[in-house]
């Protein structure tokens, strides 16, 4: 297997983007001539033409409801070409962890391939930084159930789709990111076997691990909290050659059966680490002597996990991994030296054509404008038009241009637009919520505790309404402590729009719900049940009250609640 050549890699991503004006122009082209036939676009009057200005002037701005009849017809096997010139043929289910259950969204070749495109593009920026040897990674990934749908098609997150790629192995080691674990691990049927496993795997390759990653970088932070219940166990097996009676899956046993042999010396190794260390404090470092770097998403809705993260890996680097969706992919990271809090992302303009909302502007009126038309210090909507079936389709994701690479712009992740606490005048969005957690978590360091997960709620059925924060945290902690908490949250909404609201008490005092230990792995687990995998995993930040079950699950493991005296 051939490695990919680093320089060649980005002497090309280099001059993509200093024309990227006319790459999107040529991208738009090649995406209408390939599926102009499809009934989508042959209703909407184009007539075969290819030009950005008539391509805005027929076809409207949609979103996935919009969409959502054409997927359906796909969904349930109509081969005639709808949305795409080829017929989809695979359907990936977004993680819908933002709105509350699964879209369908059409998966195929082409978007394999952008896909690829960008793994190889981010991994050359990366390797230049931080080179890596021949060896392999600790991937936290996962597959979820991949079922066949009414029509036929297979269906499956956008993540397995592409693990399940034959494709996607060779791209892996031709990048020498090999994962450690056995197929049988990454699609196995239980996630919480195959997390085992994975961590097994690590283990026995230790020496050989380069790097660590997931998709998203919760799944790097679950798999270390599992680590520090499993350890004896882990060790325990390396020490006899025998898996844990835990995995019960003959294929997952018959598979790792073939990695594992009696070794009491690495057993009593990592025994011997474990215990020396403070709170876990450096444990990746430890374990694996020849990581380079964690690598995964570690941006938007994932921030809150990046202090345990840099507590397992100390001075390890974390390089945030690039943006994109189960609709297609957007930009790339290319400082791989830049804290995850700063990272941004360069649109390639060749895996799709871009759009973009600004938000400054009165919404109704608000017109898109071009990739190269952006301004810097602006926030936008993003709109994807892809090789998949999506034209001028709202991501629903809003983002800030920090500058370009050239003629392409540099996007900074703020938020997904809909979520959104807001009561009568006030907006807070994801990011807000965030910032209010982090302030008021600052306050229980002395405590030692930690907030391991949060999520909000927005309360109509009291008058006034009032937001409720859920946290579930680890330890106990004092009511005096957990009361300040509350008024902290409160007073860390600094939206002048409800500061203005809570001190008329239009909006009623902030209510802080603690919920019990393992409520959001409760959250995971009814996800999974959905078909979403641990590997796209978002935890829900702001709980609907369509999203009756998550709700339910938050409201009943309420252990103590708090009302803010912060006004
Ligand atoms: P999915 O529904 O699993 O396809 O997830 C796609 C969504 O995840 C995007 O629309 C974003 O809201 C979020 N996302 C993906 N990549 C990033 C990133 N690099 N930083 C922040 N959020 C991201």
């Amino acid at each position: 297997m051939e490695l990919l050549d680093v320089d060649k890699l980005i002497e090309e991503f280099e001059s993509m983007t200093k024309d990227a004006g006319n790459v999107q122009r040529e991208t738009l082209k090649k995406i209408l001539e390939e599926n102009g036939c499809a009934e989508y676009l042959q209703n909407l009057g184009l007539n075969g033409r290819t030009d950005p200005e008539s391509f805005k002037a027929c076809v409207p701005l949609v979103t996935h409801n919009d969409l959502q009849p054409y997927i359906q017809r796909i969904v349930d096997g109509s081969s005639s070409p709808i949305l795409t010139g080829k017929p989809i043929t695979t359907i990936s289910l977004s993680s819908g962890t933002t709105q509350g259950k699964p879209k369908f969204v059409p998966f195929n070749d082409e978007l394999m391939e952008t896909t690829l495109q960008i793994y190889r593009t981010s991994y050359a920026f990366r390797t230049r930084e931080f080179p890596i040897e021949n060896g392999k990674a600790l991937q936290l990934i996962y597959s979820s159930k991949q079922s066949k749908t009414k029509g036929g098609l297979i269906a499956g997150t956008a993540t397995t789709n592409v693990f399940r790629n034959s494709q996607f192995k060779n791209t892996m080691k031709a990048m020498q990111s090999q994962c450690c674990s056995p197929d049988e691990v990454i699609f196995g049927p239980d996630f919480h076997q195959s997390l085992y496993c994975h961590l097994l795997c690590g283990l026995i390759f230790r020496e050989e691990i380069q790097f660590i990653s997931s998709t998203f970088s919760h799944s790097i932070v679950h798999a270390f909290r599992t680590f520090e219940q499993v350890w004896e166990e882990l060790c325990a097996d390396i020490r006899e050659g025998v898996l844990t009676s835990r995995i019960t899956f003959p294929s997952v046993r018959s598979a790792m059966a073939k990695l594992l042999k009696p070794n009491p010396e690495l057993a009593d190794l990592i025994h011997k680490k474990c215990l020396g260390l403070n709170n876990w404090y450096g444990l990746i470092p430890e374990l694996f002597p020849n990581v380079k770097y964690i690598y995964g998403i570690m941006t938007g809705s994932m921030e809150p996990y990046l202090k345990k993260l840099r507590h397992y890996a100390r001075d390890l680097p974390l390089i945030s991994a690039d943006y994109g969706s189960s609709e297609g992919w957007i930009g790339t990271n290319v400082n791989p030296n830049v804290p995850p809090e700063l990272a941004t992302f360069v649109v390639l303009p060749d895996i799709g054509y871009f759009e973009f909302i600004p938000l400054k502007e009165n919404i109704e009126e608000a017109k898109p404008v071009g990739l190269t038309e952006v301004k810097v210090g602006e926030e936008y909507e993003v709109i994807i038009t892809s090789f998949a079936g999506l034209y001028r389709y709202r991501l629903g994701d809003v983002v800030k241009v920090t500058g370009f690479h050239n003629l392409s712009p540099e996007l900074k992740f703020i938020c997904r637009r809909n979520l959104m606490l807001t009561i009568n005048i006030d907006k807070n969005t994801e990011k807000d919520l965030q910032l209010a957690v982090e302030a008021a978590s600052k306050l229980n360091i002395e405590e030692k505790l930690e907030v391991l997960d949060f999520s909000s709620h927005v309360d109509l059925s009291t008058n006034p309404g009032h937001y409720v924060i859920f946290w579930e945290i680890s330890g106990e902690v004092r009511e005096e402590v957990l009361e300040e908490c509350c008024n902290c949250l409160d007073r860390s909404f600094v939206d002048a729009g409800y500061v203005s609201s809570r001190k008329i008490n239009a909006i009623g005092p902030l209510e802080l719900r603690v919920v019990q230990r393992g409520t959001f792995q409760k959250i995971l687990n009814h996800y999974v049940g959905l078909g979403a995998a641990l590997s796209q995993f978002k935890t829900p930040r702001c709980v609907g009250s369509t999203n009756n079950e998550v709700l339910q699950i938050l409201c009943n493991n309420v252990v103590k609640s708090y009302f803010s005296t912060a006004f």
